[in-house]
């Protein structure tokens, strides 16, 4: 390693050091940009074994002054790790909320649920449950169209807590779906406790559905799961046809996937479909 001046921190490992401050920069350009607001959503239609549209996820973009558009994994990992997932986690679900009051006001899309993605660090920080509600008031977006995704390791926390802040939203209508499934932890006997209205097959079963005997009883599993806890099923990352028609042999009805439509702008998922109509 090179002399490093006095004031100056030098790693020994030139490759930590490129990731050090690449980070560095990432946390920096994060922190203007949500001054700025060059966060923005996408939507990415959910629909069911007849193509008729059953809800949409929310699905972070950033505007990059100098990158261009940046997708989240080049930067929800560092806004975890700093802790601006917290503001940013509010401005999405303010935006969120804000495209759920649009929506409320045409008939056909009035009843459109929204789900929205929380990380493990938005969700167990403290005042989770009150800002979500506040956004909801301040709002004016009604409750029952907002499902929120969690994902397994967030059952790493503390349970109780989590069962408990659940069951909170869970009053005021909110509904929760469990993200990619079964790439995780989660114990069967937590399963059960948890207030869920879904589960989300990860893509990565989907993915070779039909090549690999084992994710297709992986999937099956998880519809026989769903079926006995009482909870819908979505399967992700549905590409092609045949993955949709597999899946709709193993008994799974509601699909997402780059096959009925990629994510996109609000413009491009309101032509994408008539609407939503209750079944
Ligand atoms: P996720 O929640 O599992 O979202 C699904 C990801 O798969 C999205 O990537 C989506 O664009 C992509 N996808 C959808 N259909 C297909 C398909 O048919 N094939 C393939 N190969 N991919 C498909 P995206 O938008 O880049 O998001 C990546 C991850 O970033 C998300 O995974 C989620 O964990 C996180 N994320 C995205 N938006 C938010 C957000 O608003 N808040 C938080 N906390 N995390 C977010
Ligand atoms: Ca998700
Ligand atoms: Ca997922
Ligand atoms: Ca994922």
């Amino acid at each position: 390693a090179k002399t490093a001046g006095r004031n100056q921190v030098r790693f020994f490992n030139p490759q930590m050091q490129a990731e050090v401050s690449a980070r560095a920069a990432i946390e920096a350009d994060l922190r203007a940009g949500l001054k700025a607001e060059q966060f923005f959503l996408h939507y990415q239609p959910q629909v069911d074994a007849q193509g008729k549209l059953v809800g949409a996820e929310a699905l972070v973009r950033w505007r990059h002054p100098e990158m261009g558009l940046v997708a989240p994994g080049a930067f929800i990992a560092v806004a975890e790790s700093t802790g601006l997932i917290l503001p940013l986690g509010r401005y999405i679900m303010r935006c969120a909320c804000r495209q759920l009051v649009a929506w409320a006001e045409q008939p056909q899309w009035a009843r459109l649920p929204l789900a929205v993605n929380i990380s493990a660090r938005q969700f167990h920080h403290p005042g989770f449950v009150e800002e979500v509600c506040a956004v909801l008031d301040e709002t004016g977006a009604n409750p029952l169209r907002l499902k929120l995704e969690l994902t397994e390791s967030l059952l790493i926390e503390n349970v109780e807590t989590m069962i408990s802040n659940m069951n909170r939203l869970k009053a005021r209508g909110v509904r929760f779906s469990l993200d990619d499934f079964g790439t995780g932890y989660s114990s069967l006997s937590y399963l059960k406790r948890l207030p869920l209205d879904q589960l989300k097959i990860d893509q990565s079963f989907v993915r070779d559905l039909l090549k690999d005997p084992n994710d297709a009883a992986i999937v099956k599993t998880i519809i026989a799961l769903g079926s006995s806890l009482d909870l819908a099923v979505i399967a992700e990352g549905v590409e092609t046809k045949a993955q949709c028609d597999a899946l709709i042999a193993i008994g799974c009805y509601q699909f997402q996937g780059y096959h009925f439509g990629r994510p996109g702008t609000v413009d491009v998922l309101e032509s994408w479909s008539e609407g939503y109509h209750d079944h």
